[in-house]
């Protein structure tokens, strides 16, 4: 069979319920640069029978910045690498509330609570629950926090005050992970996960591509994403932050970055495929290929610790290009 007829029995596999195997994700991960093209519009008739028009868009709070105890060798939060960035601890619950409502008012569907630590002290987290509980009260958002490691009551108790998903990203493959940090395991990541799923949360997990793994570490993570199934998966493309290890990394090939997004499409048709940082500073369009690529999902308005497009103008690209916001 040729490899066009490949993608399309793939499609149908998917399009009919069936779904692809291990096996398959492999193959269509490995088609020649050439195909890409015809791997991306397969992927995007897919999230368009899945998923119809509409474009999930988020925005982001970074509630406590910098000075992280973690050694992750891309993140330029972590108080092991002189970046520069400033640092500040939990904002008020009111100044969240004006900031969540912007969001709201801006067309975000979802706002979502980021801290740089490796897991919330039991007074932070006591801090982060009054400040859920007035955005609940005051603006009424979709709320989701990416708060690091939970232990189980946390997870239960994000789950009593209405938050929809929790972030946790693997990061990576599971075989290059050591490599990226020293500090906490993939097992560790992994975990949280679990206790989140298990607290009734819904899942919102990916990782980082452009960290220097090899193709075949991007579709190790690829299939350990397929085999969590997610509600969202969430991928950055790196942003190399001066001061960090990762600060000379050189950037991926387009065609590789829709190849990811495109296979993921193909593996999970029902769930949010969200283009997360990096996605002005990486890619040229903004990301509208990749939203005609597999993508149905964006964080604007800026990341957190550096900016990114206006809400507005990623409205207007969204609705250029035949889709909703
Ligand atoms: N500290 C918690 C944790 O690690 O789970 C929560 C927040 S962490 C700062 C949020 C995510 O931002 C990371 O998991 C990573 O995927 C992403 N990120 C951090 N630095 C990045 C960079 N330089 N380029 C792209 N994505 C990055
Ligand atoms: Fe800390 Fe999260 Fe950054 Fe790792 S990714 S250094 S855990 S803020």
């Amino acid at each position: 069979m040729s490899t066009s007829d490949f993608i399309k029995e793939c499609q149908e596999n998917v399009l009919s319920g069936v779904g692809i195997t291990s096996d398959e994700a492999t193959r269509l991960f490995e088609i020649p640069k050439e195909l890409i093209k015809e791997l991306a519009i397969a992927a995007n008739q897919i999230t368009r029978e899945f998923n119809g028009p509409k474009v999930d868009i988020e925005q982001l709070n970074n509630i406590k910045k910098n000075s992280c105890s973690e050694d992750c060798s891309f993140c330029g939060q972590s108080a092991f690498f002189d970046t520069g960035i400033e640092s500040y601890q939990l904002p008020t619950s009111d100044e969240v509330v004006v900031r969540a409502q912007k969001a709201k008012d801006e067309g975000s569907e979802s706002y979502c609570l980021v801290a740089a630590w490796r897991e919330p002290s039991p007074k932070d987290f006591d801090k982060v629950c009054n400040i859920i509980e007035q955005v609940n009260d005051k603006v009424g958002i979709s709320i989701e926090c990416s708060l690091g490691f939970l232990t189980k009551q946390q997870a239960k108790k994000l789950k009593e005050l209405n938050v929809k998903r929790y972030n946790h990203n693997l990061e990576t493959a599971k075989s290059k992970f050591s490599e990226i940090c020293t500090t906490h395991t993939y097992e560790d990541r992994m975990k949280t996960l679990q206790i989140a799923r298990d607290a009734g949360l819904e899942l919102c997990t990916g990782g980082i591509i452009g960290l220097g793994e090899t193709p075949k570490q991007r579709l190790e993570l690829v299939l350990e994403l397929a085999a969590i199934y997610p509600e969202e998966v969430t991928i950055n493309i790196l942003v190399p932050v001066p001061g960090t290890p990762l600060e000379l990394q050189t950037h991926l090939e387009k065609s590789e970055i829709i190849r990811m997004f495109s296979v993921i499409r193909f593996l999970l048709p029902e769930s949010v495929i969200k283009i997360s940082g990096g996605r002005e500073t990486n890619l040229e369009d903004s990301g509208e290929e990749l939203l005609q690529s597999g993508a149905n999902g964006i964080i604007t308005s800026g990341y957190l610790t550096m900016g990114g497009n206006e809400a507005e103008k990623d409205i207007k690209m969204i609705k250029k290009i035949g889709l909703e916001a």
